[in-house]
Parts: C-alpha cells; sequence; structure tokens
C-alpha cells in the first residue's frame, strides 16, 4: 500500500511544500506531479481490474517463473516417478508457488489426524508448534487430536485459517493396541465428521517434529511415505508381514516400496477406504490369533501394495537423523523423529 494507498497524506506533503514559493510556480510544480500521480493511482487500479478479469476463473496467474526444461531431468540421483506414473515427492521436482496458487484456488482444507494417548501427550507441543511454523502454511488447517487426557493438551497459539479439534477416545493398555486402533478411529471419524469438513487427511505420528516446509505437493488422492531406514534395500530385505496365515503377508517376490506407518494421507474418501481395509484386517487377524510383525505398518504395507498410491513421499517427509545422519540426496529433512525413550514412554 504505501504511498499509492493513501493519496490524502501525499497531496497534504505537495500543498505545504508550495507555501514556501511564488503562486504560479506553487501552481505549476504542485498540479503537475499531482497528475502524474492521480494517473499512475488510477491507471494502476484501472489496470488490475483488468488483469483480474481477463484471469479466468479458476486458472492461474500467469507468474514469471523458471522453465520445465525437457532435456533437463529436474533430479538425477533420485527416482522421481513410480512405474504406475505417480510422482515421487522430491525437493527440486516441484514449484511450490504453482502449487499452492492451485490448491488456493479450490480453497481446499487439510485435517491432519495424530494421535496424543497416555504419556504420548507430552509430544503434543513441539509437534502443533512446528505444525504451525512448516505444514500447509497459508491453506485452511483443521488439527484432530485423538486423546485419552483432553485436559492436557496443550494451548498453542494458531495462525489465521488454522483450528485444533480435540477427540477425545478411549486408550488401549498395549502399546501396539493404542497404535493399530488408530486405523479404526480414523475410519469411523472420517465417516461421522470429516468427511464434511476437509478435503484431504494427513495421519502422522505424534513423536516427531515438522523442520522443514511440508505443503500442498504432498496432496493427491492417495500418498505414502518411503521408510527411512529401507529406501535403498531390495524388496526381499523389507520388513513386509510374511506369514500366510496374516491378511497383511506379502510373499518375498512382490512388493514396491516400504512404507511408514507414520506418515500417509489422501482425500478423505481414499482415507477412509484404507483405514477402514487395514482396521477390518487387524480384527480379522486377532480372531485367527496372529497380530502382524509391525502392526498397522505391515497393513498399511499390504493395502498400498494392491491400492498403488498417487504419490509418494521421498524419505525427505520422514527422517531420523540421529540413526541415519543426513546424506547429500537429501536436500531438505521435513519432518523428523523427536528422540524417546520407548520403555518409559509406552508403559503408563
Ligand atoms: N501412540 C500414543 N500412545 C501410546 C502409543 C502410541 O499416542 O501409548 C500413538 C502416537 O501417535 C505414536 C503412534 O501411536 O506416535 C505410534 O507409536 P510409536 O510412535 O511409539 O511407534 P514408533 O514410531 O516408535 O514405531
Ligand atoms: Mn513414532
Amino acid at each position: 500500500m504505501g504511498a499509492l494507498g493513501n493519496p490524502e497524506g501525499s497531496r497534504e506533503q505537495l500543498e505545504s511544500g508550495a507555501g514556501r514559493r511564488p503562486k504560479c510556480f506553487s501552481l505549476h510544480l504542485g498540479i503537475l506531479p499531482l497528475t502524474v500521480f492521480l494517473l499512475v493511482f488510477f491507471g494502476y487500479g484501472f489496470l488490475s481490474q483488468r488483469s483480474q478479469k481477463s484471469r479466468e476463473p479458476g486458472a492461474v496467474t500467469r507468474m514469471v517463473y523458471a522453465q520445465p526444461k525437457v532435456l533437463t531431468p529436474s533430479r538425477e540421483d533420485v527416482l522421481v516417478l513410480t512405474p504406475w506414473l505417480a510422482p515421487i515427492i522430491w525437493e527440486g521436482t516441484f514449484n511450490i508457488d504453482i502449487l499452492n496458487e492451485q490448491f488456493r484456488l479450490l480453497n481446499t482444507t487439510i485435517g491432519l489426524t495424530v494421535f496424543a494417548i497416555k504419556k504420548y501427550v507430552v509430544f503434543l507441543k513441539l509437534f502443533l508448534e512446528t505444525a504451525e511454523q512448516h505444514f500447509m502454511v497459508g491453506h485452511k488447517v483443521i488439527y484432530y487430536v485423538f486423546t485419552d487426557r483432553p485436559a492436557e493438551v496443550p494451548q498453542v497459539p494458531l495462525g489465521a485459517g488454522r483450528k485444533l479439534v480435540v477427540l477425545t477416545v478411549r486408550n488401549y493398555s498395549r502399546w501396539q493396541d493404542v497404535s493399530m486402533h488408530r486405523m479404526e478411529m480414523i475410519s469411523n471419524f472420517s465417516e461421522r465428521r470429516f468427511l464434511q469438513e476437509v478435503d484431504y487427511l494427513v495421519c502422522a505420528d505424534v513423536d516427531m517434529k515438522f523442520q522443514d516446509h511440508v505443503g500442498v505437493e504432498i496432496l493427491s488422492a492417495l500418498f505414502g511415505t518411503l521408510h527411512p531406514g529401507f529406501y535403498r534395500s531390495s524388496r526381499e530385505a523389507f520388513t513386509y508381514e510374511r506369514r500366510p496365515k496374516s491378511r497383511a503377508y506379502i510373499p518375498w517376490d512382490k512388493g514396491d516400496f516400504y512404507y511408514m506407518g507414520a506418515f500417509f494421507g489422501g482425500s478423505v474418501v481414499e482415507v477412509y477406504h484404507l483405514t477402514k481395509a487395514c482396521h477390518q484386517a487387524i480384527v480379522e487377524d486377532k480372531a485367527n490369533g496372529i497380530e502382524a510383525v509391525w502392526h498397522d505398518e505391515s497393513h498399511l504395507n499390504k493395502y498400498l501394495l494392491y491400492h498403488k498410491p498417487t504419490k509418494v513421499l521421498s524419505p525427505e517427509y520422514m527422517w531420523d537423523q540421529q540413526l541415519l545422519g543426513w546424506p547429500s540426496i537429501m536436500k531438505k529433512l521435513r519432518y523428523v523423529t523427536v528422540p524417546k525413550n520407548h520403555q518409559a514412554i509406552r508403559n503408563r
């Protein structure tokens, strides 16, 4: 705004300056800049109105950005596309300005589900504070905090267009059950609530923090994240469930990637289908006296093998620096593990 937004102030300055000069001068010197100023001011308004009008509804504006070069791959060191043509999201492969505008034009609302059951409420503060800095900034966000300790949810100041909803749910004594029942609770609340309130769901572990940008580049009908411990491994090394008795069973000669249970998402309807299917498989396993080796993560991997994700997030979106350092292919570490004492935190 500044000078353009305040023609009154500018005119006052011109008139007071004119008082010290002969009258004919003051007319000449006063009116000319004023005329130029008014022409620029109203001309600017006219042109900006025209340019707004000439933008078709739903079309992106004509911004200037680096041209995509057909003979210059965005990354040469990593796979950026799956065999079913889903993008794999790495730094350097996307232009966030274009994506932000596309998702803003659709007035996209993103739900972030996070569970803080029993002692895990201690992770909420850092999780939420860092999400405010890095997660979907500039977009509408609803945090859905599932907890059995609603009174212990911290008050974290939220930016404009962002809110937090506390969903009080039951706990389970085994941490494995807490982890697995996330599938049931997300599917129940998707049907009852999320379908009406948000466009996309992002389902995240709470014992993590955001350390760099995580934005709309991740959004798609169905996405999973490469597990940082297995992105270099061949499929036989993946810790899939290998017992045919489990519904999560994947044979040795099958598998694309090993996805991490701590970060997945998609449109509400796709997340509803995924979580419902995983929950049903978990219930069936329990009835058959078997529990998949990596719990909900094993079932997630089975689901994503036969329902191919439409985007795959690189390990930039799920990293453990203590364990894995910072290799040069990782241009950014966006969502990272917070060190924890498993024994102390998992038990009441
Ligand atoms: N969780 C919880 N309370 C518990 C155990 C687990 O809230 O007592 C939730 C929490 O969101 C956590 C997720 O389940 O991030 C998965 O568990 P955890 O992070 O312990 O699994 P890991 O990442 O260590 O495999
Ligand atoms: Mn975790």
